[in-house]
């Protein structure tokens, strides 16, 4: 809090005061910085603990049966530490699984509910008469450090991918209109942020639903489309990172911009499997060929581009070959980044009606192993190229050790870090030209000056 905020709230009757716990991935986040936007707007303060807030938000996450329990298990504890608690969020899309343990919430509000979630807050906490509207920075309250921030381009997704639950949850697509994307992305970069992480559940397919749609911006029309809206978020002086692209032809023009250095050498493609019968249970495109020859493609406009993507092992009926096509295909396709997860059965998720057999609990346990080491080697790899070259990086922290900074090729929170040996006047959220000394495993090591 600043000093003229708590002076003010000193004058003025008691500050409502409300808690958040956000769970889930960092789609949720964005979603928890819009609510928490919108109330402090409203001269609502936000507490960090349980005891300091008059009603708590609980943001969930209802993707895997995992996650579903995780969410459970923190309403539980909001409610035994606080008892006043308004749940949103995908789990809040059924609300009979949480009043069923928890009958005592004040509210349940399903995903992107923000003004159902508000009004919750407002019965349970009226807002204060005088709110404070001069409290609330000009890019909103992020959960993010202030140095990079997400930016959400669209809601749900038109695919029906087996294994997911989120169309059901959060719906068809809906793409923002261009202008409202840049005026936001423009607003974080005059508050300081110097990456923009664009999310989506399917980037590449954003606009479709409004068929492109020109809104007005600066002067003239930008389209609804994947290309163009990254052009003009290259255009605003940010690193512009592309998150959740699927490998469509289209995405080729978009690697020119990066090979242009108007966006970053980066995609996250979340291919999910590589073997075709796989991927025909799961209900997504694939062939695995094609894709290797697209990703040469991109890496011969831009030799640069590091691929990130998540897969799945231990899929209904993945056999020991399938399981080796994804082996082969990682170390083919040099992906430099994956997240690996075990199949997990998912309530309401398709694949449980496909009468696969489930792949025993230590066999996805070995396949997930066998992966992590597969991809650890790919990685180990592809960090030797950049050994003696001087690149630039973003500082994410300062510690008395170690500046621990992020290169163009790694996200912040999920991929690898360039750890730096201290230097004079390292800030976090600088840009800084580094010389690499070494590549470890995943993470690389180098020196300012
Ligand atoms: S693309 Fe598939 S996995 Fe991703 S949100 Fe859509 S249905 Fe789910």
């Amino acid at each position: 809090m600043t000093k003229s905020a708590s002076k003010k709230s000193t004058k003025a009757a008691k500050v409502p005061t409300i808690g958040i716990v956000s769970l889930g991935c960092p789609k949720a986040l964005v979603d928890s910085e819009r609510i928490l936007t919108h109330l402090r707007a409203e001269g609502y303060q936000i507490s960090p603990s349980y005891d300091g807030a008059e009603v708590v938000i609980v943001n969930t996450c209802g993707f895997l049966d995992s996650a579903r329990d995780e969410s459970l298990g923190a309403i539980g504890e909001a409610m035994a530490e606080n008892g006043k608690v308004i749940v949103t969020g995908c789990l809040g899309a059924e609300p009979d699984v949480i009043r069923e343990k928890f009958p005592n919430v004040l509210a349940i509000t399903g995903p992107q509910k923000y003004e159902s979630v508000v009004q919750a807050v407002h019965n349970a906490v009226p807002p204060a008469h005088d709110p404070f509207v001069d409290l609330v920075p000009p890019e909103g309250i992020k959960l993010t450090p202030r140095h990079y921030a997400y930016l959400k381009i669209s809601e749900g997704c038109n695919n029906r991918c087996t294994f997911c639950i989120i169309p059901k949850l959060r719906g068809d697509l809906v793409s923002r209109p261009a202008a409202d994307v840049l005026r936001e992305a423009e607003r974080l970069v005059k508050a300081g942020v110097k990456e923009l992480l664009v999310i989506s559940q399917d980037t590449s397919a954003y606009g479709v639903d409004v068929k492109y749609a020109e809104s007005d911006w600066q002067n003239r029309k930008v389209r609804a489309k994947f290309y163009d809206l990254a052009k003009e978020l290259g255009e605003l002086g940010a690193w512009v990172r592309l998150h959740y692209v699927y490998p469509y032809p289209h995405v080729d023009e978009v690697v020119e911009l990066m090979a242009q250095g108007k966006v970053l050498p980066y995609l996250d493609v979340p291919f999910q499997h590589a073997s075709p019968a796989v991927l025909k249970n799961m209900k997504r495109p694939g062939n695995s060929d094609k894709v290797l020859e697209r990703i040469k493609a991109w890496r011969k406009i831009c030799p640069d581009l590091a691929i990130r993507s998540t897969f799945i092992v231990g899929f209904p009926g993945e056999t020991e070959e399938q399981f080796e096509e994804l082996l082969t295909f990682i170390k083919a396709a040099e992906i430099d980044r994956a997240g690996c997860f075990k199949y997990e059965p998912v309530t309401g998720a398709t694949s449980e009606e496909l009468n696969l057999p489930a792949v025993p609990e230590d066999v996805k346990e070995d396949r997930w192993h066998r992966f992590m080491a597969a991809q650890q080697d790919v990685s180990a790899k592809r960090l030797q190229r950049l050994v003696g070259r001087t690149i630039p990086v973003i500082i994410d922290e300062v510690r008395p050790d170690v500046v621990v900074a992020r290169s163009q090729f790694d996200a912040p929170e999920v991929d690898g870090t360039v750890l730096l040996k201290p230097f004079k006047g390292a800030k976090a959220g600088e840009i800084v030209q580094a010389k690499i000394t070494h590549a470890l495993e995943y993470d690389l090591r180098g020196e300012v000056g």
